[in-house]
């Protein structure tokens, strides 16, 4: 799944080869993930053009100097590609936009078809559905340390649970929520309440620090040759999916827990605590 860091260098691509162009013609191939109809896709999107690509929690959002928006949420499997029109095209290609002066197409490819394509007017992004009832972006300038730590004081249970809820922040998923605990040495299963204020605060700049991180190592992996075309690829990550394997920080073996088809990964020795009942014994 897509988080901040492979939305964030997929929107600065976009910025720098789609912004601009116009859209000359537009396939819609498989219906399920328009939540707009594929028609108006079709009939209205020839003509306009790409204006700047922005994005908002796992949402990418190609504006349009129509002064429409196109949104997608790539969701668990989504992917975008930004090939020539040659490359065979993909089983699971949803959306084929063809530019002009350009051989380019931008390809959305959905192997799951879970994500989710909106068409709206602007200003009108609150259409979508839970949009205002969902937190900031994380990266959003307003969500300042106090802003975190005030909203992050409304929420109890595991801190991953909490870190990962999009009605607290948005952007965050399950393999940079390990990645932003480990970062800041908290453990996954300890209590929201149960951590200092401190801990708190040292968990926003982890999360910052993680993103910041992680963007450029996700560009180099997606983007090749001005092309983007990728499988995602994380062989980057310091834990996630990595149990069995030493620490980076410790050495100690990385652990790894599976619960409700979520994998967690954390080392036990730089990330102590979690109720005792919570973590199985090594
Ligand atoms: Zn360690």
């Amino acid at each position: 799944m897509p988080e901040i860091p492979e939305l964030e260098a997929i929107r600065g691509f976009f910025n720098e080869h789609l912004s601009g162009s116009v859209i000359a013609t537009v396939e819609t191939r498989i219906p399920p993930v328009f939540r707009t109809p594929a028609k108006e896709l079709r009939d209205t999107l020839p003509g306009d053009t790409f204006g700047e690509i922005g994005r908002h929690g796992k949402f990418l959002l190609f504006g349009l100097t129509s002064g429409r928006t196109l949104a997608i949420n790539p969701m668990l499997t989504g992917r975008f590609q930004y090939i020539p029109a040659k490359t065979r095209i993909a089983a699971k290609a949803c959306l084929v936009m063809g530019l002009v002066g350009t051989d380019d197409q931008l390809r959305y490819v959905d192997d799951r078809l879970m994500g989710k394509v909106y068409l709206v007017p602007g200003e009108q992004l609150a259409l979508i559905p839970n949009w205002e009832s969902n937190g900031p972006d994380l990266l959003d300038p307003a969500l300042d340390e106090e802003a975190w730590v005030a909203r992050i004081k409304k929420y109890r249970g595991a801190i991953k649970n909490v870190i990962v809820k999009a009605e607290f922040v948005q952007g965050i998923g399950n393999a940079y929520s390990d990645e932003i605990l480990w970062e800041a040495r908290i453990n996954p299963y300890t209590t929201r309440t149960e951590l200092t204020e401190s801990d708190l605060r040292s968990l926003y700049r982890a999360a910052k620090t993680v993103m910041a991180w992680a963007t450029p190592l996700a560009a180099e992996r997606m983007i090749k040759d001005g092309s983007l075309n990728y499988e995602e690829r994380r062989d980057f990550v310091r834990v996630h999916r990595r149990g069995g394997e030493p620490c980076p920080r410790c050495g100690a073996a990385i652990s790894e827990i599976t619960a409700n088809q979520r994998i967690t990964s954390f080392c036990r020795q730089c990330q102590p605590g979690g109720p005792s009942g919570a973590v199985p014994p090594r």
